[in-house]
């Protein structure tokens, strides 16, 4: 594994190549995601990256109608909300996302417990290339 700075930067560089990758303290093995540099729990400096398997469930989300410009771009908005939820990943640690493969507009219908598997959704190219977190509804 690469040694990287426990950083966001490092944790977006790690998604745009298809990796969500949390730290784990060496000394008390706590796991953070996003990740962190020091223990919370121990306060050891003495971290490792570790990769997520990338499932889970759901675990809370919000149907937002109210788009940031970049959603507004594809195509999101008061007719066409869209879902970002927190997800309990299996590893126990939980994260905010984008869920694809629900229907936002019938929120009602959106279920706390769906099985999610990890999706990146890139945007851009070359050096202003970003990407998502988001995570899809495994299809029944
Ligand atoms: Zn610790």
């Amino acid at each position: 594994m690469v040694e990287r700075e426990f950083t966001g930067a490092s944790f977006n560089q790690f998604l745009n190549e298809e990796k969500l990758m949390g730290t784990r303290c060496k000394g008390c093995g706590a796991l953070y995601l996003p990740p962190r540099p020091i223990c919370i729990k121990c306060y050891s400096r003495d971290m490792e990256w570790v990769e997520m398997k990338g499932k889970g469930k759901l675990y809370a989300f919000t149907a937002i109608c109210v788009a940031p410009t970049i959603m507004i771009q594809e195509g999101c908005g008061r007719d066409n909300p869209y879902c970002t939820g927190v997800v309990e990943l299996e590893e126990g640690v939980k994260i905010s996302a984008r869920i694809l493969g629900v229907d936002a507009r019938n929120p009602e219908k959106i279920k706390i417990g769906t099985p999610l598997s990890i999706e990146f959704v890139h945007q851009g190219e070359g050096e202003n290339r970003v990407t998502f977190l988001a995570f899809k509804a495994n299809s029944a």
